[in-house]
């Protein structure tokens, strides 16, 4: 069985250390191996940036871009092969894998703009002779810690924007869907960025926790559950490092009396069950406000989720693949089982799906609940999972009172034709990505990207304006050439005009 090895100054390394099987989980076999490193592994990553971080800290940043355009143009070109290792170790569909992969290079695009975004600000004859700047310059080492549930888009979310702005990165790429995350990061060496400013490193607690007490490293990007992202936020200040954790989400679409009930039925059933349910932003909880808005909701999604095509992701024209992991399967029917025992109604019930020819699978089918209640654990937890809360309100005041005292609050929409409910809605609700009629609000990326309350601990969102400013120091300079005949003599009052 192959193992998928680490890339280190430029090469790809087997260091014969831990190992984890990677699993296809829409046949329920392990298809390779990969390393998991120690932390011996961790600082030959390490001194490898550092060796390479001064050169490319004054490489030009027009070259650098250059280096991001050529990236670019080899993402595309690799489409095919990228979706397919994404599709086969993930499990979502080609489709799916293809468009996380498009919404991916969105940010190699936006950090081929790096002579622009570094160009900082300048001020002529702010005193006699003298001039102020300031300018954005690079951290040096940073690293990104990424989930499963995207392998190409969140790290690419990172390292083209940190290391067009000039820093080296070290990458640790989930364990369970590692090979597409490999294979686009040796694309960028072939683009021409030169060896050592990314590295990956493949690992486990053992890797993240090396990387966090690395003094070397001076900033953490972390995307993935909650807990692990308290916890690395609450670990890399302590070392005063930056950093930014996003962490899981609980997202609800408010559906009003007024809303357009066929487009929001079909939205949501994109935004429920596309990828299994599986995405930080996915929609896990429709608030209808009214029962005459839930019975027409329900009626209209029951049979469109028992049509739902779910299969082998690698198979074109599915609806919806496996659960990554039979652990992550289990957990979900676990919950399934937990919304019956706490009587939610179960309207859809995806347990016990077989797929045929797919029977190790870790599938489970689109499953819907009516009447959850606040109270219940599948209303108040990331199930994370093909599964639809229906929760019943009667009116917008009592939808985004709902919403607000969520702890989570990474994304969340409003269906409605009112632009005044609309407007009130973006207005007040607490929760960091906003879509009005529009399911999956995750901004472009030349907005930046990130949830409020436990859906993030740290002060910048992930990319766009913010990940220029995460990923560099701003440095004031005020400069004084005099005159050569003038004399100043010396002054001890604070210096003002
Ligand atoms: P996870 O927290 O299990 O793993 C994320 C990363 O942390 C992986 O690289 C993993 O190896 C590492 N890790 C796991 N346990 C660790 C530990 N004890 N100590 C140190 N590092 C550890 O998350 P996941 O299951 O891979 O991804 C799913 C989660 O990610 C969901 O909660 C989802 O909502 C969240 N997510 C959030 C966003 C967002 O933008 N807010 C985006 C994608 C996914």
């Amino acid at each position: 069985m192959s193992i998928v090895q680490h890339l280190i100054n430029g090469e790809l390394v087997a260091k014969g250390e831990r190992t984890a099987d990677v699993f296809n989980p829409s046949t329920g076999q392990a298809v390779r191996k990969v390393e998991l490193a120690s932390r011996a592994t961790i600082q030959q990553a390490i001194d490898s940036a550092k060796a390479a971080f001064p050169a490319w800290r004054n490489t030009p940043p027009a070259k650098r871009a250059q280096v991001m355009f050529r990236f670019k143009q080899l993402l595309e070109q690799n489409e095919a092969k990228i979706s397919q290792l994404i599709s086969e170790e993930h499990g979502k569909t080609l489709e799916d894998a293809a468009g996380e992969l498009k919404r991916g290079i969105e940010n190699v695009e936006f950090a081929c703009a790096a002579p622009e975004l570094l160009k900082g600000e300048y001020s002529r004859n702010v005193g006699p002779n003298i001039d102020a700047w300031s300018d954005f310059q690079p951290l040096g080492i940073v690293a990104g810690i990424t989930p499963f549930n995207f392998p190409a888009m969140v790290p690419l979310w990172m390292y083209p924007l940190a290391i067009a702005c000039g820093n080296a990165f070290i990458l640790k790429p989930s364990e369970r869907d590692p090979s597409s995350t490999l294979f686009i990061a040796q694309l960028l060496l072939e683009a021409g960025l030169p060896k050592g400013i990314l590295n990956v490193v493949h690992g486990d607690k053992e890797a993240v926790d090396a990387l966090i007490e690395a003094p070397e490293v001076k900033a953490l990007s972390f995307v993935g559950s909650t807990p692990i992202a308290e916890y690395i936020y609450a670990e890399g200040t302590k070392r005063g490092k930056r950093v930014q954790a996003l962490g899981g989400a609980k997202n609800h679409a408010v559906l009003m009396p007024d809303a357009d009930l066929d487009n929001a039925v079909s939205a949501l059933m994109g935004a429920a069950y596309g990828s299994c349910g599986e995405r930080c932003m996915a929609i896990s909880v429709a608030v209808c406000v009214g029962d005459q808005v839930a019975d027409a909701l329900i009626a209209k999604l029951e049979p469109q989720i028992k049509a739902l095509k779910i299969g082998a992701g690698t198979s074109c024209g599915l609806d919806m693949g496996p659960l990554v992991t039979a652990a992550a399967r289990d957990k979900v029917v676990g919950y399934i089982d937990d919304g019956v025992a706490a009587g939610a109604k179960l309207v859809v019930d995806g347990r016990g799906l077989r797929v045929s020819g797919n029977e190790d699978g870790y599938f489970v089918g689109g499953t819907l609940f009516d009447k959850v209640t606040p109270q219940m654990r599948i209303y108040k937890e990331e199930i994370f999972g093909p599964v639809l809360c229906v929760v019943r309100v009667s009116s917008l005041e009592q939808a985004m009172q709902l919403i607000n005292e969520h702890e989570y609050g990474n994304g969340t929409c409003i269906f409605t034709r009112d632009g005044e409910a609309a407007r009130l809605f973006c207005d007040e609700i607490e929760v960091g990505m906003v879509g009005v009629n529009v399911p999956l609000p995750v901004p472009v990326a030349y907005h930046s990207f990130g949830g409020w309350k436990r859906s993030l601990f740290g002060d910048l969102h992930a990319y766009g304006p913010d990940g220029v400013r995460f990923y560099t120091r701003r440095k004031a300079i005020t400069q004084r050439w005099p005159q050569r005949a003038s004399h100043e003599a010396s002054q001890f009052a604070f210096p003002s005009l």
